[in-house]
């Protein structure tokens, strides 16, 4: 068996610590070649140590130092810099690239992977948000297979397994609704930081747990959704199922509805990813249906929780309007986490920048990372003028 060779591009993170979890379960199946990070060199030393890839990259120069030092006498390369991510997925010796950066740092070197040719194993579902068309139109140039990680994605995708080229009518992607299910906007208003970073059923990184506290993670996975699987808005459709259990569901011209079960557990939709086409066997813990007597569903409120609504509108829009969403909201989202926007600013102030920013129809690299500069700007000053009384007005 040839070991499948791999670059893991935010290797500290959540979704990246749970690969290298999925490496360690399954032994023999792959081989390290390529480790980043962006500022926890601590976390990729101790990676670098135990995995002995070809290369790690720290993305904070002032790290680099550090990193050499600690590698010194061993076989690992280490670069530093935000070009040298574009540089290594590039390596001849990488057959897959698992894009698990957060945030739209992730555009550039999954970009750069897709164009050398590599197989890509997407986290990072803020390249697709923004920069969906551009992205897919690259995949299919380039004959590279896309393998969903997102849990939701993975499962639509293992639902279309052997369905060959059979219409999809829509698809449901479920959602857990989040720490603030069913509160009302009275409540949102007051809430901290600290309540919004408890998810009830994932552990994950800040940024993708403050997205699902205000839904905009499931209107960024609309978005992701759209491109992946080549659907309309309208066949994208999102039902709050609080257990977590079904992880999303495809509904087929025929009426039958495929879905896909398991624990909320990251590792197995990143042990797909990887393995694909094959499975492989593991010790990850079962799922147990007497402890899951009750699977429930609702519908999403999106008069609550306003990005949602937000998402589907940039997707119709089009063009770089998902761009735009996706700049403002990581603009809020950090904001949050310093605590200088309230929760319901936050899509306040992603709509009013959604309304400002120049809209392109069909844009190019530069035009989506122009985008991106310009809407981080206009939120920044709209999270500066808001102060925590901002609201906006009609
Ligand atoms: P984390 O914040 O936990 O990890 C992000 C990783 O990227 C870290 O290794 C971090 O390095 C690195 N990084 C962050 N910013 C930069 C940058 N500017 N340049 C280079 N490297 C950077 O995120 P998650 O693992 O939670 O999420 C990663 C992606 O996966 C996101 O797009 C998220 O939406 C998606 N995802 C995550 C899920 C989860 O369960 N966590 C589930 C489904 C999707 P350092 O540690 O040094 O800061």
């Amino acid at each position: 068996m040839t070991r499948k060779r791999i670059a893991i591009l935010g290797a500290t993170g959540s979704i990246g610590t749970q690969a290298l979890e999925v490496v360690r379960a399954c032994p023999g199946w792959f081989e390290i070649q390529v480790l980043t990070a962006a500022t926890n060199a601590e976390a990729l030393i101790q990676q670098a140590l135990e995995f002995l890839p070809k290369v790690v990259v720290v993305a904070d120069e002032s790290k680099y130092q550090e990193v050499k030092e600690a590698l010194w006498g061993t076989s690992v390369m280490v670069m530093a810099g935000a070009a040298a991510l574009e540089e290594v997925v590039q390596h001849a010796e990488v057959d897959l690239v698992l894009s698990a950066l957060v945030g739209s740092a992730g555009l550039r070197p999954t970009v750069a992977a897709i164009k050398a040719g590599k197989d890509i194993a997407l986290a990072n579902k803020e390249t697709l948000v923004m920069a969906g068309q551009l992205v897919m139109d690259l995949v299919h140039k380039h004959q590279v297979s896309l393998l969903p990680v997102d849990s939701e994605h993975s499962a639509i995708f293992q639902c279309l397994v052997g369905e060959d080229r059979n219409p999809i009518e829509k698809i449901y992607l479920t959602a857990s609704g989040g720490p603030f299910r069913g509160k009302s906007r009275d409540f949102l208003s007051t809430v901290t930081r600290e309540q919004a970073l408890q998810h009830p059923n994932w552990v994950m990184g800040a940024k993708i747990t403050i997205d699902s506290a205000t839904l905009m993670n499931k209107g960024l996975e609309v978005i992701e959704a759209k491109w992946l699987f080549g659907l309309q808005t309208r066949q994208i459709d999102v039902v709050v199922h609080p257990q977590s259990i079904i992880h999303s569901m495809v509904q087929f011209e025929d009426g039958t509805i495929k879905a896909q079960l398991g624990l909320p557990d990251m590792k197995f939709p990143i042990q797909y990813a990887l393995t694909y086409p094959k499975r492989v066997e593991n010790s990850f813990k079962r799922f147990n249906f007497m402890d899951f007597p009750k699977l429930t569903f609702e519908q999403a409120d999106t008069d609550t929780f306003h990005n949602l609504a937000l998402a589907y509108r940039a997707l119709e829009t089009g063009g770089n309007v998902p761009c735009i969403l996706n700049a403002a909201n990581e603009m809020v989202v950090a904001a949050f986490l310093k605590d200088k926007v309230g929760f319901l600013q936050m899509s306040d102030i992603i709509e009013e920048t959604m309304e400002v920013v120049h809209r392109i129809d069909t844009p190019s690299l530069d035009d989506y990372e122009d985008t991106d500069r310009k809407s981080r700007a206009i939120a920044g000053e709209l999270i500066t003028k808001s102060n925590k009384t901002y609201h906006i007005v009609k």
